[in-house]
């Protein structure tokens, strides 16, 4: 069986006090309402990160995780945070070559490869982001689109490695925008890319891969978008800054 997933991506939100008071409330919640089988995480900003990990310490299906990570092990990148550095305080999941990242830092999947082998080094698992802009998806070219960023970002990892990434399919034109894809432009991607990835690695390997779907994703859609054979979950931007909206989105299975 695969792991469900739920994770929020804080972005670039929450002072140290809100942020303690919303994973509080998150975690209460998360104990209380949501099946042990869901895995929730919540990615925050650097600055949260031991605090949060403080506040949810002792929880089994609760985590904390990084919304990027810097490709060098080490030196004179001022402003970086290294894979060993969250290693560190203990952090686990990391979120890689986001959209946002992409659009607004210039990262490409040669890039962002480097960044996953760094991952793996330092015991961190990623939560690789991939997913197609609205006039590739008007081309009709987004499968292989898709596809490809998938394998100049994964495919030179072993197959004992690929099966512990977790991949968000992301489409660009979905996020932070209200836009949602449907339950069934979710699945078809999903599909696809399990379908991509079992040709390249088995089909044991792409059946145990997690594979979370991102875009304006609410308590209102998530429960239609999840039902897909090929969802494993989602990885969801504003909703994630309420606690009430996030918790509700992890029982949507
Ligand atoms: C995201 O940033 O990964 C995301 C999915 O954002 P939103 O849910 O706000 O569209």
């Amino acid at each position: 069986m695969r792991k469900k997933i739920v994770a929020g991506n804080w972005k670039m939100n929450k002072d140290l006090h809100s942020g303690r008071v919303l994973t509080s409330e998150i975690s209460n919640m998360v104990a209380d309402e949501v099946k042990p089988d869901v895995q929730v995480i919540i990615c925050a900003p650097y600055i949260h990160l031991t605090s949060l990990g403080a506040i949810i310490e002792g929880r089994n299906n609760i985590a904390i995780g990084a919304q990027n990570l810097h490709q060098e092990v080490s030196g004179a990148y001022t402003g970086e945070i290294s894979a060993s550095m969250l290693q560190s305080i203990g952090i686990n999941y990391a979120i890689i070559g986001h959209s946002e990242r992409r659009e607004y830092f210039g990262e490409s999947d040669a890039l962002i490869s480097k960044k996953i082998d760094q991952a793996f080094e330092n015991n961190i698992t990623p939560i690789y982001c991939c997913g197609e802009t609205l006039d590739i998806r008007e081309a009709d070219n987004h499968f292989a689109v898709v596809n490809k960023q998938i394998s100049d970002a994964l495919f030179h990892l072993s197959e004992d490695q690929i099966k512990q990434v977790i991949i968000a399919y992301e489409p660009v034109w979905a996020i932070g925008t209200g836009k949602t894809a449907t339950a069934e432009q979710a699945q078809e991607m999903h599909k696809n890319i399990r379908e991509h990835l079992s040709n390249k690695y088995s089909k044991a390997a792409a059946d145990a891969i997690s594979i979370l779907y991102g875009g304006s994703c609410k308590p209102d859609n998530a429960k239609e978008i999840f039902a897909g054979a090929d969802v494993d979950g989602g990885l969801i931007g504003g909703a994630s800054l309420k606690s009430r909206d996030f918790v509700d989105i992890c029982k949507s299975f």
